[in-house]
């Protein structure tokens, strides 16, 4: 072990309700993903039954902690009893306690900055513009398609629309049981299309998403390599809270990546 860093939280107390399927040690350990300070459960002590209120919502604001555990619950009544500690040093990356209040230290960089659509020129692979009609549709049948998402765990819609030499491709996010297997909007649409007329160009991608935050969710690691795979085109990211999207190309996703150039 190495230097504590002084923070031990006095037991605290947690009315919560019992879950069918809960494992308290697991259910209990939380990143605090605000200010990158990670808390163990050092103790858990449950005596049962107590009584118990229905303020879940208000524990959960109120601990920072255990909130996954909290909901959710509809069985039996419990009385839990945690105390938390700061795991020390060694077990996390310097780095975090260097800056434990900066959110800089994981935050995105934006490769470009947002902007309006309509005030926008957006060219496809072969240097030609995508007209502005083509563009919002893009991006309307992108959100629309949100809904079509089969996102029963995450509850993260996922929508794309995919703008190809050969027409329009909707993708949804695709979700499974076993996590792992779940497929991306992104990659969903480019194997509709690949599906329905082979190997043909793709001329750009409009990405939509349910994220509740200010940023502009962007395409996870698989999505980009399976991307850049069919070329340096345009992706254009939609955010819930902004008219503005964000424009950005596949290689810019993907610099240094491995391509068919690599082959
Ligand atoms: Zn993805």
């Amino acid at each position: 072990m190495g230097r504590e860093h002084g923070f031990q939280r006095p037991a605290e107390s947690f009315a919560i309700t019992k879950a069918k399927r809960v494992h308290l040690p697991d259910r209990l350990f939380e990143r605090r993903i605000n200010n990158f300070r990670l808390f163990l459960v050092s103790k858990i002590s449950i005596s049962n039954p107590a009584p118990v209120e229905r303020g879940v919502s208000e524990v959960d604001k109120a601990s920072k902690s255990s909130a996954k555990l909290l909901k959710a619950q509809n069985a039996a009544d419990y009385h839990l009893e945690v105390e938390l500690k700061e795991p020390s040093d060694q077990q996390l990356p310097r780095e975090v306690f260097s800056k434990p209040n900066s959110v800089n230290a994981f935050s995105k960089r934006m490769v470009n900055e947002p902007v309006i659509l309509e005030e926008a020129e957006v060219r496809d692979q072969q240097g030609e513009v995508i007209s502005m009609a083509v563009l919002q549709d893009m991006v309307s049948k992108a959100k629309q398609n949100l809904e079509k998402a089969y996102c029963t765990y995450s509850k993260f819609h996922v929508g794309a629309s995919l703008l190809t030499t050969k027409g329009q491709f909707d993708g949804v996010n695709v979700e499974n049981a076993s996590y792992g297997l779940t497929i991306c909007a992104e990659r969903s649409a480019m194997c509709s299309a690949i599906s329905q007329h082979g190997k043909h160009e793709f001329r750009a991608i409009a990405i939509a998403t349910t994220s509740p935050h200010d940023t502009w969710a962007a395409p996870c690691g698989a999505c980009r390599q399976f991307l850049v795979e069919f070329g340096d085109f345009p992706v254009i990211l939609t955010n819930n809270k902004d008219e503005k999207v964000k424009i950005i190309k596949t290689k810019e996703l993907l610099p240094d990546c491995f391509c068919p150039d690599d082959m």
